[in-house]
């Protein structure tokens, strides 16, 4: 079965994020008491974070579809290849008879 879409994953796009906050603090804390060449080497560690694309590993499935008996249901599901995190959501709410 195919998946519905394929997108970034939050939670490596916020792991990413995370280590550039990181990478940047130490070069604010750090300017004057490393190296030129270590401070660089971090500069240059940062720059490729900001300029890698995270690869669409969070797989999405999902649904939406009214029952006769006039329920109406939502589900959703997504994980991550990568970290595995994943997330699933269903509704199922009676929405009154049709007429
Ligand atoms: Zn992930």
């Amino acid at each position: 079965m195919s998946a519905n879409n394929w997108t970034v994953c939050p939670k490596c796009f916020s792991r990413m994020s995370y280590e550039i906050d990181n990478i940047n603090d130490l070069l604010a804390n750090e300017y004057g008491n490393i190296s030129a060449d270590g401070y660089l080497a971090l500069v240059n560690k940062r720059d490729l974070l900001i300029q890698k694309k995270l690869p669409y590993e969070f797989r999405e499935d999902y649904e939406i579809f009214m029952q006769k008996n006039g329920e109406l249901y939502i589900r959703y599901g997504g994980s991550c290849s990568v970290c595995g995190y994943s997330k699933e959501f269903s509704l199922g709410k009676f929405m009154g008879e049709a007429r």
